[in-house]
């Protein structure tokens, strides 16, 4: 058969064919296929060298071969020369056949690729795709086949799971399955969970994995489906530590307090509401205690807001020595403790209450500073004195209210009609400003008397305020209520005109008296203050050694140098200066003796354990040592009793002030006072 009559058999075949002579290696026959893939006419091809139809280094190796006798055959991939001039990807197969037993030829089959290749290409991008899609997510993620074998993974899978390389090698699924169970820290659960999967092809489930590490996992599963059937399944993780943590800080910052740790107001209020619900089930009762640090604003004041807050910090410790485990203190606002006692009886209040003022009385010592600071404290029962939260707060602020006001340091139960004459705070300081703006406010004087010899050195000024409502509000009360809300500025201007008005009366019949006024720290702060004081004299026309400021030893250390500078200025006016409640506040000696102050009245609570506490003689004993090295007069307040005023005296005290002599009086009850006593060396 020659090769033109194996043209029908060419013809018949699906593939583009050709046939080589073997000695000329040029085509003798060629399909029709072949003739479109190329795009030439079939007779083109006759006699074309066929190294012309695939012409890669492959090919021109191989017919070499063929030439010197050393290949018969080939398959592999190589690129048509089309007539345009593209080269078109084939699939090529070279055979030797024998047309007849002596005379061989070579069959070239030529399969298209470009369709292939297209296919390929396509698939190659998808996965680049998928690769690239399951890198960038934040999830680990596993792909599985249904036979469990590993399909894909990314680098974050690897991650959480801290899987060692080992486990990641092809063929090492079970090893990598092994190093997941033991990671599990409840493999249990976890197995059987994966057996429920196992067992329902088409489960979607999301689980959280508690692993060893502490790190917690969120899984995902779902199962892979193509073409409407479940072909694999494909798990992710989510870290979830990062955000419970996250979560659990935000937390705990919106239930404490930042500067001591304690639960907040917030926090409160879920415990008291819990407890409240026991109680209406079992009828329990329980306390809470409105803790309030006494002079605190003196510790802040003088010695600054991080001394200050280290205090607290101390305080809330101490008060938490004196609670039970089940009782939550609570921070409520600057020096205000609040704690909630469960289960809690009145008697079982007043135990933790006392214990609460022991250690709060013992003294504080904090780098070289050495002060002592108490406390005073509200108690409100449930539910005796009211049935919800704030009530019961109120209930308590109420009654420590009334602590603050009977001198400090101690405890006190709510009692009911403390709210028909006691109102809150808001309701207090809207009653003052009324008060201001009806002239209900007046001024008592209280004789400073000589402890040589009786006589009458001057009067202190000290405000009364008698309300049609709430009867007689001491000035302890409402104006440390008037200090933190400024009000006490309108209260100290009219305090101080009508003080120079009434010096001025006195100075008028011929009865000069020297009158003491006492001075706010924000008063003095104020920037006309010296203008102000100096205004008020000269529109008086009042001889200015008649009057007296009464400063607190916190004016004096705030911003020192502002403050000498306002002092000489005042003094320069001829008026004089004294320290008021001296010992309570923290002021150095260093500091006192660049004042130009002239007198330092020794605070009560000092004078009240004379002559018979030992602490007390001491520090009266040193004050007036001191002031007489700094040639300042002394003045003892709270003086009540003989055997104090005779102490006082042998200790050369100049004067007394108090009510062994006498309250503060009205202007005409003082001027009958004043008659009676004896005209002092001054005077003479
Ligand atoms: P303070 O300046 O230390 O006034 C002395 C307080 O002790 C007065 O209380 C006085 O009545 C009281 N007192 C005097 N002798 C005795 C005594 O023998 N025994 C007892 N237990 N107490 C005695 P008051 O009038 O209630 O004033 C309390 C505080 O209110 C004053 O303490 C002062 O800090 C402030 N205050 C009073 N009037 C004014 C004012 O016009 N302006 C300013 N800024 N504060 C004032
Ligand atoms: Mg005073
Ligand atoms: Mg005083």
């Amino acid at each position: 058969m020659t090769p033109g009559a194996c043209s029908p058999l060419l013809d018949a075949m699906i593939e583009a064919v050709c046939l080589v002579d073997p000695k000329t290696l040029r085509i003798v026959a060629a399909n029709q296929v072949l003739a479109s893939l190329v795009g030439l006419p079939r007779d083109d091809f006759m006699g074309k060298p066929v190294v012309e139809l695939t012409g890669s280094p492959e090919d021109l190796f191989f017919w070499e071969d063929v030439a010197a006798g050393l290949a018969d055959h080939i398959l592999s991939e190589s690129l048509l020369r089309s007539s345009d001039g593209v080269a078109i990807p084939v699939e090529r197969k070279v055979s030797r056949v024998w047309l007849t037993p002596t005379e061989p030829v070579f069959l070239v089959g030529l399969g298209d690729l470009r369709r292939q290749h297209h296919v390929e290409e396509q698939l190659e991008n998808r996965m680049s795709e998928l690769r690239a899609t399951l890198e960038s997510t934040g999830d680990g993620i596993l792909v599985v086949n249904m036979t469990g074998a590993v399909r894909h993974y990314n680098r974050r899978f690897v991650e959480l799971w801290n899987i060692p390389p080992d486990a990641m090698q092809a063929n090492a699924d079970v090893q990598l399955f092994a190093h997941l169970r033991a990671c599990i820290k409840d493999e249990r659960s976890y197995q059987d969970r994966l057996d429920a999967i196992a067992a329902d092809p088409e489960m979607e489930c999301t689980d959280v994995l508690l692993l060893r590490s502490g790190r917690m996992l969120e899984r995902v599963t779902l199962p892979q489906i193509s073409r409407s059937r479940v072909v694999g399944r494909v798990y992710s993780f989510r870290d979830l530590t990062e955000r419970l943590d996250a979560q659990k800080r935000i937390e705990a910052l919106a239930y404490t307090d930042v500067l001591t740790g304690l639960p907040n107001r917030l926090l409160l209020g879920q415990r008291v509401a819990v407890a409240l619900r026991t109680a209406q089930r079992n009828g329990s009762t329980f306390a809470l205690l409105f803790v309030d640090l006494d002079r605190f604003k003196n510790i802040n004041d003088s010695l600054g807001h991080a001394f200050g807050d280290r205090v607290l910090i101390e305080a809330a410790a101490r008060i938490q020595q004196a609670l039970r485990e089940v009782d939550t203190l609570c921070r409520v606002g600057g020096d205000e403790f609040i704690a909630f006692l469960q289960e809690a009886d009145p008697i079982g209040a007043e135990i933790v209450a006392r214990r609460i003022l022991e250690k709060l009385a013992q003294p504080f010592v904090l780098d070289t500073v050495n002060f002592s600071l108490g406390c005073s404290i509200g108690v409100a029962m449930y539910p005796a004195d009211g049935r919800t939260l704030d009530t019961l707060i109120q209930c308590a602020d109420t009654a420590m209210f009334r602590v603050k006001e009977r001198g400090r340091g101690n405890f006190r139960f709510y009692q009911p009609q403390m709210n028909v004459d006691l109102l809150s705070r808001v309701k207090m300081d809207h009653a003052m400003r009324l008060a201001m703006d009806h002239g209900l406010f007046r001024l008592h004087y209280q004789p400073q008397i000589s402890l040589l010899d009786g006589s009458l050195l001057g009067v202190e000024a000290l405000i009364r305020w008698r309300d049609a409502e709430l009867g007689n509000v001491s000035p302890a009360t409402f104006i440390p209520l008037a200090e933190e809300s400024g009000f006490i500025i309108n209260i100290g201007n009219w305090v101080m005109a009508e003080a120079v008005r009434q010096a001025m009366v006195w100075q008028v019949v011929g009865r000069p008296v020297i009158v003491s006024v006492n001075v706010s720290a924000l008063q003095f702060q104020q920037g006309d203050f010296v203008e102000r004081v100096a205004g008020a004299i000269r529109e008086a026309g009042l001889d200015p050694t008649l009057l007296e400021l009464e400063l607190t030893e916190s004016i004096l250390i705030k911003d020192i140098h502002e403050t000498l500078t306002r002092l000489h200025a005042l003094a320069a006016l001829g008026i004089s200066l004294a320290i008021d409640d001296f010992g309570t506040g923290y002021s150095s000696l260093a500091y006192l003796k660049k004042f130009p102050i002239s007198k330092l009245k020794i605070d009560r609570a000092f004078v009240m354990g004379l002559p018979e506490d030992e602490g007390d003689r001491a520090i009266v004993g040193a004050t007036i040592a001191m002031a007489r090295a700094l040639k300042m007069a002394v003045v003892a307040e709270g003086v009540e009793t003989d055997a104090q005023r005779d102490y006082l005296q042998g200790l050369q005290c100049e004067a007394f002030q108090g009510f062994l002599c006498s309250p503060g009086l009205a202007a005409q009850e003082f001027e009958a006072l004043y008659a009676t006593l004896p005209m002092g060396l001054s005077a003479t």
